[in-house]
């Protein structure tokens, strides 16, 4: 091992943490590098212990859209932690916030607060099924929802990265409860809902696939979708914990025109801070403790510093634009990226919607998760490793996107496709 201060904490941190890493994509095995410590950040650019600078576009999985440090975002914290930074009780920030997500995201009427996108998504499952009084869940091969005991089944994310199919630990009790289909395969999800639908819970999808690369829906998917759970009675749950302020205002839903009965949110909503939420139809959210009989709680959930954060960030979201620019300068670099993947040669496929995509080297289009699954991770590691020596750095899996922030100015642009044209060179 080098020494590095970067090597030095990996090898001091792999003794006392598993795997050196508080979440396990992070520790880049499928990349074949060992991890860097961050030691800051600032717009669009992350700074290892040791000091180097690199071009980030992972933006901490999805919440930094605006950039690293925003000064604003950094003085909302700073206001609200001199106040005090929890105290189990309601605050001013959490009306906003909730108020805030009720006039963005077309289906949400009432809202509740959480710490995790894990959490969103397993209190909506929650109350689905406490809703109908049906057990089974429908979720999508390659979507990953959390790491939620019945969530984990053909999940994507770090699932996918290490090619594990689910986790022991999980009984198989719970995973009988879990029916995964493929992504985009209207045929195979009505046939489901012919057999089964009168079983059904919830669906639950990521309307944008984001933890397998980035895989857009197919027309007509989601669609599809709204209407089989509308027939049967199933609540249709819209998994927009990467895509809720991400892709639109409205998320998702806005931008498809699809009104699920639940969506789950967090990543841009925290500012960087831990976060998540879920909300939906009133009728639904009103079975929530205490004004109804499902159960949900958390000491932390509407923290103040994470409300405050979350607010600061979507004030500068709600400016007149704001998104037509972002998908805009976001649009101009990904076709850029698809002009170098031509000028190389190589195989290689560049899926995007808005500001969030994902490069496959796979010369098929992909749609779904085996689609995903075909791109070639080998290459892919050699990808990761010329662009990080390039300065730039990206998820260190083949199944994760990149984004793109409001801090990202047209000079980074041009050195990233410096760095990717020049990478696509040496793989060729
Ligand atoms: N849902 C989606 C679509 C996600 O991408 C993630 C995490 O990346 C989650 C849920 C889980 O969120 P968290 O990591 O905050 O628990």
């Amino acid at each position: 091992m080098d020494s590095t201060v970067s090597s030095r904490l990996y090898e001091h941190a792999l003794r006392i943490i598993p795997g050196g890493v508080n979440s396990p994509v992070r520790a880049c095995r499928s990349v074949g590098r060992d991890p860097l410590f961050i030691r800051r950040a600032k717009g669009s650019k992350i700074y290892d212990a040791d000091g180097r600078e690199y071009l980030d576009f992972v933006a901490s999985w999805g919440p930094m859209v605006l950039g690293h440090a925003d000064d604003r975002v950094v003085a909302a914290i700073k206001d609200a932690a001199v106040n005090g930074t929890s105290f189990g009780a309601p605050t001013e920030l959490e009306v906003k916030m909730a108020q805030t997500i009720v006039d963005a995201v077309p289906s949400v009427e009432m809202v509740r607060m959480v710490n995790s996108g894990t959490e969103a998504t397993m209190s909506a499952i929650r109350l689905a099924r406490g809703y109908t009084g049906r057990d089974l869940v429908v979720k999508f091969d390659g979507c990953y929802h959390g790491h939620a005991d019945g969530l984990l089944v053909k999940a994507g994310s770090g699932l996918a990265t290490f090619g594990i199919p689910g986790s022991p630990g999980v009984p198989d009790d719970v995973c009988k409860n879990t029916l995964s289909l493929p992504y985009n395969d209207t045929a195979a999800f009505e046939a489901c809902m012919r057999q089964a639908g009168a079983r059904i819970a919830a669906v639950i999808v990521e309307p944008i696939a984001g933890n397998m690369g980035v895989v857009p829906p197919a027309d007509g998917f989601l669609e599809t979708l709204r209407r089989h759970t509308r027939e049967t009675g199933a609540l249709l749950i819209f998994d927009e914990v990467i895509t809720g302020f991400r892709v639109g205002w409205g998320g998702a839903q806005e931008r498809f025109g699809i009104r699920p009965d639940l969506t789950c949110l967090g990543k841009i909503i925290g500012g960087g801070l831990p976060v998540g939420a879920f909300g939906g139809r009133q009728e639904i959210m009103r079975r929530m403790a205490p004004e109804g009989d499902i159960y949900q709680a958390g000491t932390l959930s509407g923290n103040p510093l994470a409300m405050a954060a979350g607010l600061a960030t979507l004030d500068v979201l709600m400016g007149a634009d704001v998104y037509e620019t972002l998908d805009r300068k976001s649009t101009l670099f990904w076709n850029g990226m698809k002009e170098c993947v031509k000028e190389a040669g190589i195989p290689a496929v560049v899926n995007a919607v808005g500001s969030m995509g994902a490069l496959f080297f796979t010369s098929d289009p992909v749609t779904d998760f085996v689609g995903a699954m075909r791109s070639d991770r080998e290459r892919f590691a050699r990808y990761y490793s010329l662009m990080l020596d390039r300065g730039v750095y990206l998820a260190p899996s083949a199944y994760e996107a990149s984004f793109i922030s409001m801090a990202h100015c047209e000079s980074d642009l041009e050195r990233a496709w410096d760095a990717f044209r020049d990478s696509l060179r040496r793989l060729s």
